[in-house]
This record gives structure tokens, C-alpha cells and sequence, in this order.
């Protein structure tokens, strides 16, 4: 039983990565929002096809979900040249970095996810790959092993990271392009759960498609994920038209925050107003209280808790807001009077 379970959660999982594929945009053109961003990449890219170069090397930095996979596959495909992908904990040592840059063409781009997790033996062999496009490699074993360097074609090194605070400074310095992602706005997420549908050809109406957005984090993967959700229950409870009500429904049972938080968002909150009065607490403290690394709150989830307003950065420490108070339908004390939500 346990195995067919696991059989089925797998194929699941398989059938959802294979859909994450059909909506991943391959063209500028397809891809929504962070206009300034890519309104640059395209200047860059058009530039390095013009010259005939490789482009500059790209720092991609941002929350997980926002597209920095996305961009790179765009901007290979744009450059017309072939993309390899890669993590920075795949990298154990030089040699798995070697095998995959002495394989790359001319201008190909290679796309490194989680930079900041390359240990610092593999940082340090990359950066004469990144500067010069030369390594060196170590042939033969025993007294007659000697070191050899290799020219590499050009390339293009792009490098995502959630947390772009751990990045070592002369690793930074080697990217000449560097872009941070923010999260969405419900209108361009509004848009991104529309295009979806039609191409996973689900009428939905535009009410539903706002509910879905609104109810997203900012985050184009989580609308992906709640659309295929809804549509599940559309299909399953109604008439296959994702409509408001249905949304509605299949949120409520699929027990999504009505502001789009997340449960660490809802935990962080939660610490600061029942630990600490509201704030202002450290970040270090907050973090304790959660079971979180500081950096983790710091870089991927206090931007979104602040910029929706829940979450206030102080000269004191952090601080929860009325309406963060109102959300967790708690008591909130201004000026000593209470206001019960
Ligand atoms: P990251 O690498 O930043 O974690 P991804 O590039 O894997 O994020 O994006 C997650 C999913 O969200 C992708 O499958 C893609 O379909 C979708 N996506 C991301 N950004 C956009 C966008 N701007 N427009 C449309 N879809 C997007």
C-alpha cells in the first residue's frame, strides 16, 4: 500500500514538473514583469549577438519562484546557444566543474542554481574560468602528476541565488550583470495565472484568475501551482470553468492563507506578536524563536511580510503591524486601548 502511495505521489510530481515545463516562458516576450530587468538583459543580449560574444557574465538574485531559471533559459535561447544547468551542491570538487566547462561551445551559457552553496575549493576554480576562460587541470596521478592549463571556449556563467548576502565579494565582482528579482504585482501575476489556462486550456473567468494571483506570495511558481490546484477541483467539483466560487472552494480546502502567506510568514508573525509584544525584536531573536537561519528571514521572507505591509524594519528591531495583528485575528494594543479584530 505504502508503495503504491509513493508511486502515485511520484507520478503526481512527475506530471506537475512536466506541466512546470509547459508554462516556463521561452522568449522575452512570454515572460511578465521585472520590465527594467529585462528590458536591460535584452540590450545586453542583442549587444553580445551583434558583437558575436559571449554575454557578460549574470548574477540572478532573488526569493525562490520568481524566475531566475526562467531568465536563463530565455537568455540562451535569445543568444541562440545551448544551456547547461547545474547547483552549487552538485559541485563537490574542481573536476565535476571542469568536465562541464571543457563541454561548453562557444558562448554557451551555463547556469549555476544556488551559487552561494559552491564550496569555496570550486568558487576558487571558477574564477579564472569566469576571468580569463582558463583552468587548470591536473593530468596523471603520482610522482608524474602535473598540472596543465586549458583554454576553455567563451561562455556565459549564470549564477541564481536566494541569498546573495552569502556570496563572497571577489566571486560577486566576477559578474558584470546583476539583477535582483522583487516580487510580482497581482495585476502582472493576474496575467501570468491567464496565460497559464490557455495553455493548459482551462476557461477561467477573470475574477477567479485576481483570487488566484492575490492569494500567491508574489510568486509566479506558487500561482502555477494553485492554478493547477483549482483546476483539479473545477474539473472534479464543478463544470471545468474555474469560476470565483470554485476558487474559492478549493482554496478553503486547500487551506491557503486569504493574503497569500505562507505558514514561516504566518510563524514569523505569530513569534513576534506572542513572544515579544509586537516587536521590536532582533532579527537574531526572531529567528531563534522560529527555528530559521537569520539570513533565510532576512533575505526571502521579511521583503514580502514587509512589502505587503505585516512586517516594519526599525532602527530597533522588527515589528508587526496592525494589520498583521488583524490577519492573525489577535488583539491589537494602540496606545494601550485594545481593538479587537
Ligand atoms: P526560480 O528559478 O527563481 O526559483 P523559476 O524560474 O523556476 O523560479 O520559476 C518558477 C515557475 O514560475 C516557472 O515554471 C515559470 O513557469 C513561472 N514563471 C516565473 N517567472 C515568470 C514570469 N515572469 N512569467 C510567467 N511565468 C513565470
Amino acid at each position: 500500500m505504502d508503495d503504491f502511495l509513493d508511486l502515485r505521489s511520484n507520478t503526481i510530481e512527475n506530471i506537475d514538473k512536466d506541466l512546470d515545463n509547459k508554462l516556463r516562458p521561452l522568449r522575452f516576450s512570454d515572460f511578465s514583469g521585472q520590465n527594467k530587468i529585462v528590458d536591460n538583459l535584452k540590450v545586453f543580449v542583442k549587444a553580445a549577438v551583434m558583437r558575436g560574444e559571449s554575454l557578460d557574465h549574470v548574477l540572478l538574485h532573488g526569493p525562490p519562484g520568481l524566475g531566475k531559471t526562467t531568465l536563463s533559459n530565455i537568455i540562451a535561447n535569445e543568444l541562440g546557444v545551448n544551456l547547461k544547468l547545474t547547483s552549487g551542491p552538485v559541485l563537490d570538487k574542481p573536476g565535476d566543474l571542469a568536465g562541464l566547462l571543457t563541454n561548453l561551445e562557444n558562448n554557451d551559457v551555463l547556469f549555476i542554481d544556488e551559487i552561494h552553496r559552491l564550496s569555496a575549493v570550486v568558487e576558487e576554480y571558477l574564477y579564472s574560468a569566469m576571468e580569463d576562460y582558463r583552468i587548470d587541470i591536473m593530468i596523471d596521478k603520482g610522482p608524474s602528476a602535473r598540472s596543465i592549463q586549458l583554454e576553455l571556449n567563451h561562455f556565459t556563467l549564470i549564477g541564481a541565488t536566494t541569498r546573495s548576502g552569502l556570496l563572497t565579494s571577489p566571486l560577486r565582482a566576477r559578474f558584470g550583470i546583476n539583477c535582483h528579482l522583487e516580487y510580482y504585482d497581482i495585476g502582472v501575476l493576474t496575467g501570468i495565472v491567464k496565460r497559464s489556462a490557455k495553455i493548459l486550456d482551462v476557461k477561467i473567468y477573470d475574477d477567479a484568475a485576481i483570487e488566484i494571483a492575490r492569494r500567491s506570495r508574489g510568486t509566479p511558481r506558487i500561482v502555477n501551482a494553485l492554478l493547477r490546484r483549482v483546476r483539479d477541483f473545477a474539473m472534479v467539483k464543478g463544470n471545468g470553468t474555474i469560476d470565483l466560487e470554485i476558487t474559492r472552494y478549493a482554496l478553503e480546502a486547500l487551506n491557503i492563507d486569504t493574503y497569500g502567506l505562507d505558514d514561516m510568514d504566518n510563524r514569523i508573525l505569530n513569534a513576534i506578536i506572542d513572544k515579544f509584544k509586537g516587536g521590536p525584536v532582533g532579527l537574531t531573536t526572531i529567528a531563534t524563536a522560529v527555528g530559521e537561519d537569520s539570513g533565510t528571514i532576512e533575505e526571502v521572507y521579511e521583503p514580502f511580510l514587509i512589502k505587503e505591509g505585516f512586517l516594519k524594519r526599525t532602527p530597533r528591531g522588527r515589528e508587526a503591524t496592525e494589520l498583521a495583528y488583524k490577519h492573525l485575528g489577535k488583539i491589537y494594543l494602540k496606545d494601550n486601548t485594545p481593538t479587537l479584530f
